[in-house]
């Protein structure tokens, strides 16, 4: 009878060891899925702030090694302040017959197709009427159908 409760102690203590274990297991488990959301975050995060590559390269670089916990902070200190999107002057461009570039922010004649700096396309078609109007426009110009676009 003794015996057998010298012996249960020692029972006991593996089975908090073994929970401690689990629970560090989920714990760094988690931290490293946290850690893969931060990477993909960061990359989509200079991507729509940057057209500089290697910032961008940089930035993803840098969360990689070191951890979010770190670096996460910084990057957001250092990170260029506004988006791309921002940069648009349009109401400049629509002032002098031009069209700027959503992707890149230059100004192209509004006749051509693509952007001069960078090839993205510069219009989108209307679902509506299919005329064609600048990414930039809120609705289509034509037959006011909202740019669904806009927003991506
Ligand atoms: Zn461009
Ligand atoms: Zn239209």
């Amino acid at each position: 009878m003794f015996n057998i409760l010298a012996e249960s102690t020692p029972y006991i203590d593996l089975t908090t060891a073994t929970w401690m274990k689990d629970f560090f297991i989920v714990l760094i488990s988690f931290f490293i899925f946290l850690w893969i959301v931060c990477i993909i975050w960061v990359g989509k995060d200079i991507a729509s702030r940057t057209n500089n590559i290697l910032l961008q390269i940089v930035s993803i670089i840098l969360i990689t090694i070191f951890s979010p916990l770190i670096w996460l902070p910084l990057y957001i200190i250092i990170r260029p302040v506004g988006y791309k999107k921002d940069n648009i002057p349009w109401r400049e461009a629509c002032a002098l017959n031009m069209i700027s570039c959503y992707n890149c922010g230059t100004f192209n004649p509004k006749e051509y197709e693509c952007c001069i700096k960078c090839g993205e396309k510069l219009r989108i078609k209307c679902k509506q009427c299919w005329e064609q109007y600048p990414h930039s426009y809120q609705y289509c110009n034509k037959c006011g159908a909202p740019n669904i676009e806009f927003d991506l």
